[in-house]
């Protein structure tokens, strides 16, 4: 079983910001992990000074936080 809680962030790439950013997915447990095996959009979302940033992570970012739940480093 993965230590992994969907409330942590992690570096996604914002494309409002245009950098990288430490995101949170908006999605509970079980929908993010459906998501990330490629079943469904990885809807993550940061604060930023004129108001969140919502976004679905692209192909890269989603297999980054893919290993990372698999390396137990989120
Ligand atoms: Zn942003």
């Amino acid at each position: 079983m993965t230590k992994f809680k969907v409330n942590t962030p992690f570096l996604a790439h914002c494309n409002t910001c245009n950098k990288e950013v430490s995101a949170l997915p908006l999605l509970n447990r079980s929908d993010l992990l459906i998501a990330l095996q490629g079943k469904g959009n990885v809807r993550v979302m940061h604060v930023a000074t004129e108001g969140d940033h919502i976004w679905s992570l692209n192909s890269e970012d989603t297999v980054t936080l893919s290993n990372a739940i698999a390396k137990d480093l989120v």
